[in-house]
């Protein structure tokens, strides 16, 4: 198999959303920025606190669009915020449901971009994948978003933005208590590197974290990282979630290939990164993401070698059968094998959970999106002249 070339450094620095004519929208914007944009409303320097937590309540807790909704507010604050500001949502370019009742948003972006947001139902939560760039700057091979170039990171205002589109269009504001919400959990596992585009994901997740308003518990929040290592740190102390690792290899040579990252940073550096990851806990494990590739990682070996490599870590690993994409170079493992595999790291002590895949019918599950406009292949990714 032909390697993917490893990320030029200059990929990976933030791209900037382009600037957006006509009137500046206040979702995304942290409380004490929400509190300026008041005050250049018209609202008095000490009442900017106050009217941003109103604020907040609406467009936090009942999902408003429109300011004349927002009844503890004055009439005349009320015209002036829908002067200058907006609620709206990104545009929705297409919507899919499976058959499993999966949801599948294609959401365009400021600059014609896209990206996809699914919404994931299960008996006991709701989770909410979402993605963190367009595109992607690393060229995992089994991944299908990893063959659509970068086009740019998201904002705060569109990451979080995901959140509401999903949220309006389940009908699922004013639901108490939390756990009757519909989108009860959010994983940071859609198209992307979240550790890529550290600070608006972080600010993104504060929102989304904020008690007066989204309130998900930094608990039903994971960030899935595929191993930017300088940064894992501070995805504990900076935003508190779970961390989720996209491990999928046990040896640095087929990591190299699969995760083109392992190039730079490797699994040992990884593993480093992870035992001094702060909060970690038994009951706060990290969870190891690991893709089985029929004939590639799935090996009696592999599994013995996985659970050595991260002995002492609380952990437990989530087995994900291969989603296959068109054109892509891999199979799914075959369900016994996957057992197997399971049944070894489960000896050893770990949850080994295998991922039922959902919304196969619209292309929604794990490693399957990219956004309709983009089929072009990246003539310098390798992945299509593997096997
Ligand atoms: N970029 C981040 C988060 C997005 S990917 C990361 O890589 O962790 C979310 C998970 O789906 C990762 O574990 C990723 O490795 C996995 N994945 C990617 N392509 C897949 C595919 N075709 N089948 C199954 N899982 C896949
Ligand atoms: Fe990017 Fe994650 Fe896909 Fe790798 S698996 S190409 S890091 S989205």
């Amino acid at each position: 198999m032909q390697a993917a070339p490893i990320v030029p450094e200059a990929l990976a620095l933030p791209r900037r959303a382009p600037a957006v004519e006509g009137p500046r929208s206040l979702i995304g914007l942290a409380r004490p920025a929400l509190a300026a944009a008041l005050v250049e409303a018209g609202v008095a320097p000490e009442q900017a606190a106050m009217r941003a937590g109103q604020v907040w309540a609406w467009i936090y807790q009942r999902g408003v669009r429109d300011f004349e909704a927002m009844s503890n507010l004055g009439r005349d604050l009320r015209a002036r915020l829908a002067e200058r500001f907006t609620l709206a949502r990104p545009e929705v370019v297409a919507r899919q449901v499976s058959a499993d009742g999966t949801r599948k948003y294609l959401i365009r972006v400021a600059g014609g971009g896209e990206i996809e947001t699914v919404y994931i139902p299960e008996t006991d939560r709701g989770t909410l994948c979402v993605s963190s760039q367009i595109g992607c700057t690393l060229t995992c091979t089994f991944c299908h978003t990893g063959t659509q170039r970068l086009v740019r990171n998201l904002t705060a205002e569109e990451i979080v933005a995901q959140i509401l589109v999903a949220r309006d269009d389940l009908g699922d504001w004013g639901r108490t208590p939390v756990e009757k919400r519909l989108v009860s959990n959010v994983v940071l596992m859609g198209m992307g590197e979240p550790l890529y585009n550290f600070d608006s994901v972080r600010d993104a997740m504060r929102i989304a974290m904020d008690g007066a308003g989204l309130a998900l518990s930094r608990r039903r929040i994971t960030l899935s990282t595929s191993g930017v290592v300088p940064e894992i740190a501070r995805v504990g102390e900076e935003i508190g979630c779970l961390l989720a690792i996209s491990f999928h290899a046990t040896t640095d040579a087929v990591r190299d290939t699969l995760v083109p990252i392992n190039r730079k940073w490797n699994i040992a550096a990884l593993l480093d990164a992870c035992r001094a990851y702060p909060r970690l806990s038994n009951a706060e494990r990290i969870t190891f993401e690991y893709v089985m590739l029929k004939g590639v990682n799935d090996s009696d070996a592999d599994a013995r070698r996985l659970v050595k490599l991260i002995a002492g870590i609380p952990a437990k690993i989530n087995l994900i059968p291969f989603n296959p994409w068109p054109g892509a170079p891999y199979e799914r493992s075959d369900p016994d094998r996957i057992e197997a595999f399971g049944r070894i790291v489960n000896r050893a002590g770990y949850a080994s959970p295998v991922r039922t895949p959902r919304g196969e019918d619209i292309m929604a599950a794990c490693g399957q999106l990219k956004s309709a406009s983009e089929r072009v292949r990246r003539a310098t990714a390798g992945a299509g002249s593997a096997a």
